[in-house]
């Protein structure tokens, strides 16, 4: 009874889909006074070497690592590193149900994007059913994508590339706090890209990484990000300034200082989700962290009805929602007529799993509220109320 009387009372304000936090401009100040201090303020200084030292102390030695001004860029290096252009092989294969940077940073190195289908099961492309794929000869590169921050384990596509000889670059962009938790699953000798993107729960603001076990892979990527050069200002190979600045450096070091207790803050709310899930029936609807992205909340509706009926509730409601990949890429004007396979289940994935409000700061009253008209939405008022 407590919860509804609680939701009864709770302000209408609108319910933003996110509100990124990011570390205060207090936290920021020391850093912010050593970039005054030393005068250098971008080309791999002193705070990004301290940065990519945390961060390996995070994931491990034995990981490689690369920064990026942005998580695109950091795909576009990979790929740059990895999977260098060849005209026999001009398809990036790649899934349409994902954010538009991966088949746009494809495009940038050269390839031609070909749409797979995804599993409807783990929303991601199934390495064991791509070696049959008709398009695999013309097959230069192949992006799997972390759905929603859903991680991607790396060793299937580590074996799915040793036996094709066909390179695999992950796009992981929301799954960092996954990789941070368990770095031996989710990276492996192919390269793994991340963003640090303000909405991706771990943040420089702007921001990407490129992870691998393979030490020269990382080093075709520090290449690529910085015009071509290593070691000279020579151009040895293709390139593009996509190097991290110190300021955003500083951001990132702020944001590993505070990290523990953010993730910790990220962790609470999703178990408060959960828990409100749970009472109103929604469990076996409800995703979170690790099932997704720390900095996601998601609910799968059984049919695009049903995600139709609960976006309009939510609307109605000031709640913000959004289907975070529309209905897939192949739908956005820009890449209507790239080749694709038959995209059925892609549609039905993508229209059915809505992201909710998500944020450190999400206050359980706000949650009781989201759910509870996700709730009258699915079931109708009556059983709303019954349900308590
Ligand atoms: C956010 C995102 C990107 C792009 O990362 P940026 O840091 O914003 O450039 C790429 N792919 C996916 C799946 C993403 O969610």
């Amino acid at each position: 009874m407590s919860t509804i009387l609680r939701a009864a009372n709770v302000d209408r304000r609108m319910i933003p889909l996110l509100r990124p936090l990011l570390p205060s401009a207090e936290r920021l100040l020391p850093y912010l006074k050593r970039i005054d201090a030393g005068r250098i303020y971008t080309n791999h200084g002193p705070l990004v070497r301290e940065f990519e030292q945390r961060l390996r102390c995070l994931i491990g030695h034995d990981l490689r690592l690369a920064t990026a001004t942005s998580g695109t860029l950091a795909l576009e290096a990979a790929i740059v590193s990895a999977a260098p252009l060849s005209p026999e092989r001009p398809l990036a294969l790649m899934p349409s149900f994902t954010f538009t940077a991966t088949a746009l940073a494809a495009e940038r190195c050269g390839y031609k994007p070909y749409f797979l289908d995804i599993d409807p099961d783990t929303w991601m492309i199934d390495p064991a059913k791509l070696g049959m794929h008709p398009m695999i000869d013309k097959a230069g590169l192949v992006i799997p994508v972390a759905p929603l921050g859903r991680p991607v384990p790396a060793a299937a596509w580590a074996a799915f590339s040793q036996a094709t000889g066909i390179p695999v670059v992950i796009d992981a962009a929301g799954s960092l706090s996954q990789i941070f938790d368990d770095p031996e699953q989710f990276v492996g000798s192919v390269p793994v890209i991340a963003s640090l993107h303000a909405t991706k729960g771990f943040s420089s603001g702007e921001g990407g990484l490129v992870l691998s076990r393979d030490e020269s892979v990382i080093h075709g990527c520090v290449r690529a990000l910085n015009f071509g050069f290593y070691g000279s200002r020579e151009s040895l190979s293709a390139g593009t300034n996509g190097k991290m600045s110190e300021y955003h450096a500083a951001i990132g070091l702020a944001e590993l200082d505070g990290w523990k207790e953010k993730r910790q803050r990220f962790l609470a709310v999703a178990d408060i989700y959960q828990r409100v899930a749970a009472d109103r029936g929604l469990a076996d609807r409800f995703f979170c962290v690790p099932e997704v992205g720390i900095s996601y909340a998601i609910l799968e509706a059984r049919s695009v009805d049903e995600s139709l009926r609960i976006r309009q509730h939510l609307e109605a409601a000031s709640i913000g929602s959004r289907l975070w990949y529309e209905n897939g890429l192949h739908l956005h004007a820009h890449f209507a007529r790239t080749p694709r396979d038959a995209m059925g289940a892609s549609e039905k994935t993508a229209a059915r799993l809505i992201g909710l409000p998500m944020a450190p700061d999400l206050v359980p009253d706000q949650i009781v509220r989201i759910l509870a008209t996700v709730a009258d939405a699915v079931f109708g008022p009556a059983r709303a109320v019954q349900g308590l």
